[in-house]
């Protein structure tokens, strides 16, 4: 899917080009975990056409690197995001990337032009939502203040030379929600409840035709229009650009969670699709697998799940038919726990690479979680060419998991797969 919109890209690199705000910021801590913090500038919260929007901070643990502009390293992120809180979808507009406090990167998209997706549950992007659409509109507590603002942030998108965006020091933040997980995985998430505490189940009562009703939560699993995994049958051929993957951490841990295997992986791996640098956070398996192409089912699918700092989620799902054995999956069911949410540290060096084929050509399309809360908005790659597992580590995870674990495929709707 072609983006429409225009970004315009400026780098300024000497601190004292950043214009200081009048307004202080204050900044609320939403989230922390062992990678990253999310904070939220309460004072920044306006609301203009129907919309939401507040700067939101990110500040990382480690270093980390913009992969469009690989010299570019920073530890800190402040973006200004758009909330439409009646349909609860919500877009980014600006983008401030610091090492320490040096602005080293910085982007912006007109937000007239910009796509907005429902956030997936339990992301940056879906706190920042809940709180920000929670909250009154700075602007009718303090005029004086809002009146700033309104001249300070959000017109000044493409092509400024210079921005005036808070970065006045932050005020110490106070706890307002309990630590949560990262823009990592929703799925993740999903799948890694033990299934006496999950509700739901890949059989009977619980079984995936039931989802929808299980929960509210779920209800997307029944009425979404836009689910996985998908028969992948007719295509259209748009000459898809080849992927675009650093492959190079090797896996962390390996955990059962009842669902699944799902094995983690150290930060450094990412997928670059739409502009967009996605952050490999795991890997987990399928049997039989989700996805169908051409109406064939495959013995396995890898998922292998992605998701970028605003939440965004990319899935690449790889097949597996019955043949010789995968060196990758060697290494894993070598350690293949059984007890449940116990992760095990994995000895062997395994990297994301050694359960992906050499030809990446792949399929297009979007779709969802294929497992409760079953969120929309996933971009889905399906890699056309499967590799081969032997019939002892099908069987081995087919052991463990007891069940299959496969939703069946979900109507198409009229969306496309490209290839
Ligand atoms: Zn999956």
């Amino acid at each position: 899917m072609p983006k429409k919109f225009l970004y315009s890209l400026f780098l300024i690199c000497n601190l004292s080009l950043i214009t200081i705000s009048s307004h202080a910021a204050v900044w609320v801590k939403l989230s922390e975990n062992k990678t990253s913090k999310l904070s939220i500038d309460k004072q920044s919260i306006l609301e203009k056409d129907k919309l939401k929007r507040a700067w939101v901070k990110i500040e990382y643990k480690t270093v980390q690197k913009n992969l469009e502009f690989p010299d570019k390293e920073y530890n800190q992120a402040k973006l200004l995001w758009y909330f439409d809180c009646d349909s609860q979808k919500s877009a980014a507009s600006q983008v401030f990337q610091y090492l320490d406090t040096t602005l080293v990167h910085s982007a912006a998209i007109d937000i007239k032009n910009a796509e907005f997706i429902e956030p997936v549950p339990e992301t940056e992007f879906d706190r920042a939502m809940r709180y920000t659409c929670s909250r009154k509109d700075s602007s009718q507590a303090s005029a004086p203040k809002a009146k700033q603002l309104t001249t300070q942030a959000p017109a000044k998108t493409e092509g400024s030379p210079q921005s005036s965006v808070a970065t006045a020091p932050p005020a110490p933040p106070p706890e307002i929600e309990k630590t949560a997980d990262t823009a990592a995985a929703t799925e993740k998430k999903a799948e890694k409840e033990p299934p006496h505490a999950a509700h739901w189940s890949y059989e009977d009562k619980a079984g995936p035709t039931e989802w929808g009703k299980l929960k509210p939560e779920f209800a997307t699993c029944d009425v979404g229009k836009n689910q996985s995994p998908i028969d992948i049958d007719s295509t259209i051929d748009a000459d898809l650009k080849p992927l675009k993957m650093l492959q190079k951490f090797p896996a962390k841990d390996i955990v059962n969670n009842g669902h699944t295997i799902q094995v983690n992986f150290k930060d450094g791996n990412n997928l670059i699709l739409d502009n967009m640098v996605f952050k490999l956070k795991q890997v987990h398996f399928h049997a039989p697998s989700e996805h169908m192409i051409k109406g064939k089912a495959f013995a396995m699918e890898a998922h292998f799940v992605h998701a970028d700092s605003k939440g965004n989620l990319a899935v690449i799902g790889v097949m597996f038919n019955e043949g010789k054995a995968n060196i990758g999956l060697e290494k894993l069911w070598k350690q293949m726990p059984k007890n449940l949410d116990k992760p095990v540290n994995i000895v062997s060096r395994l990297l994301p690479s050694e359960m992906m084929p050499k030809n990446l050509d792949y399929y297009r399309f979007n779709g969802s979680l294929t497992t409760p809360p079953c969120s929309e908005g996933v971009r889905w790659i399906v890699i056309k060419t499967p590799l081969t597992a032997s019939k002892a580590q099908i069987e081995a995870f087919q052991n463990v998991m007891k069940h299959h674990n496969n939703r069946p495929v979900q109507e198409i709707n009229g969306r496309i797969i490209v290839e």
